[in-house]
């Protein structure tokens, strides 16, 4: 059998396109990764909607992916056949240009995004440079590992980098696809762990999370509780609310920082004083190597953190994407494919 099942998308906003591709072959430095599972990222919005600047048509999306190596290309070293791996946002990088070779590998200037710069998970097969592979452990099997290839490392790697302490406290705002992984993660790092959400009917899941706190936003100033508590030395923004992100920097700490690593549409609106007094700041998160991934994977095996995941087959894709954009999912959509 020399072909596989895909979806694609093939213009910009264009439906989704179930396809019988030829079996693609690694190239120099690439190996083929059967997938077994591929999570669905609010990013594959910008593919599904062409929002990519030179984004080319047809293109299967999907960087969320767990499988297996299935064939190596020429010069593949310290990998193996059948050896479980992830693919995820972080596509590959071009060691020499001048991030590279600082070994920034993350901000390289010429990065390739899995499923946007090339064809991703949503396939039975797909082709990925060496560079872009993290190793699965044993104890996570694939649809639960999928997901920590982007939402994953997002915010394991952000609250890793922030600069908070054992004992500090540090919010996470929006229980979702990000969000409900950081909490676990900002507990399981040993912070004072406050989640920020609508309502009152997230606390229960937000304690079984981990969260020592729950700070329902709908029922009054999120930024004054968190003054009750010292303010926050970091805050994790997850959800993508430009005017919700905006109100929490008052309830940073001093030296605290607001972290944004998912897109909001709007622009945030910050008030500079509230900066200046507390020597406070708001900065963005960007992903992550592979081996961040795989450091990923790892303390997540290690503590317990583990997504929450509602599964379809490939097949379903255009159901299992409008169940992402809708809200609705609880929390990542995993499409199940091959095995
Ligand atoms: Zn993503
Ligand atoms: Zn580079």
């Amino acid at each position: 059998m020399n072909t596989m099942k895909a979806a694609q998308i093939s213009k910009p906003g264009g439906k989704w396109e179930l396809v019988e591709r030829d079996i693609p072959q690694p190239g120099a430095g690439q190996v083929r990764v059967k997938v077994e599972a591929c999570g669905i990222c609010h990013s594959d919005v910008l593919v599904k909607e062409g929002q990519w600047p030179g984004l080319q048509f047809p293109r299967v999306p999907g960087h969320e992916i767990a499988g297996r190596i299935d064939a190596l290309g020429s010069g593949v070293t310290g990998w193996g056949s059948g050896q479980r791996v992830g693919v995820g946002w972080h596509g590959g990088h071009c060691f020499h240009c001048e991030q590279c070779r600082r070994g920034d590998f993350a901000m390289c200037i010429n990065r390739k995004i899995t499923g946007v710069d090339f064809d991703g998970g949503y396939a039975e097969y797909m082709v990925a440079p060496a560079a872009a592979l993290a190793a699965i452990p044993d104890e996570l099997p694939a649809q639960e590992a999928g997901p920590f290839m982007c939402a994953g490392v997002t915010v394991f790697n952000a609250l890793r980098n922030s600069g908070a302490r054992s004992g500090d406290v540090v919010a996470v705002h929006g229980i979702g696809g990000l969000g409900h992984l950081g909490v676990q993660y900002a507990r399981q790092m040993g912070f004072m762990t406050v989640a920020v959400g609508r309502g009152k009917d997230k606390e229960p899941l937000a304690k079984k999370l981990g969260a020592h706190r729950y700070i329902d936003s709908d029922a009054g100033d999120a930024a004054a509780e968190l003054q009750k508590l010292g303010g926050a030395r970091v805050i994790l923004a997850t959800a993508p609310n430009a005017k919700a992100i905006s109100a929490l920097v008052d309830g940073l700490s001093v030296d605290g920082k607001l972290l944004v690593p998912a897109a909001a549409a709007e622009p945030l609106t910050v008030n500079a004083i509230s900066l200046i007094m507390g020597r406070r700041s708001v900065a963005g998160w960007y992903s992550g190597t592979a081996m961040d991934s795989q450091e990923t994977l790892r303390f997540s095996a290690l503590s317990g953190v583990r997504p929450m995941t509602e599964t379809l087959p490939l097949e379903r894709v255009a159901e299992a994407y409008e169940r992402m954009i809708s809200g609705k999912a609880r929390f990542r959509v995993v499409l199940a494919i091959g095995a």
